[in-house]
């Protein structure tokens, strides 16, 4: 199996729902929280989307990639900075260094917070993204779902009918 940057994200996310994304059960389609994020990361970059590139590597793309200057970009439309998002932009800047390109930068932005965060591949993380990987294979290989995790994530995630479904609110 190729790993890619949404296994990435959602192994910091939620086992479960790396497990039926990886088993071909998306409903981000669906959901308009999905849509506003897409909107956000539209609109917030139209003004300068020429200093960027889409990047492709492999089966990874990375939406916003300023080759100049060796940055990606990454706009969250979350009112708070998460663990995935970051583990997210390591993975690309990881992928970027496996393509030869050393020195790389994250910038995830936050246009809702007006923050944005800086995202560095230190040595260490080489080494913690290969465990990730392995992680990733395991779970998606598994002929076991995960269980839900009845946590407060799960009321802004697109499985949530899913995963709660015979459940009341
Ligand atoms: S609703 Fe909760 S348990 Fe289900 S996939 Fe989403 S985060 Fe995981």
């Amino acid at each position: 199996m190729l790993v890619n940057a949404t296994h990435i994200a959602y192994l910091h996310t939620c086992n479960r729902k790396l497990w039926l994304f990886s088993h071909g059960i998306q409903m981000e389609h669906t959901s308009d929280i999905v849509s506003e994020g897409k909107l956000i990361g539209e609109t917030s970059y139209s003004d300068r989307s020429e200093k960027y590139t889409e990047l492709q590597l492999g089966n990874v793309k990375i939406d916003f990639y300023d080759a100049r200057n060796k940055v990606v970009h990454e706009v969250k439309k979350s009112d708070k900075v998460e663990g995935a998002h970051i583990a997210q932009v390591k993975y690309y800047l990881y992928r970027l260094r496996q393509a030869g390109v050393n020195g790389a930068i994250g910038i995830i932005e936050y246009p809702k917070l007006r923050q944005r965060e800086e995202v560095l591949l230190a040595e260490k993380d080489i080494h913690a993204i290969c465990g990730w990987e392995a992680d990733i294979q395991r779970i998606c290989e598994s002929d076991i779902c995960p269980a839900v995790i009845h946590a407060q994530i799960c009321k802004s995630c697109s499985y949530q009918d899913f995963c709660y479904v015979g459940e009341e609110d």
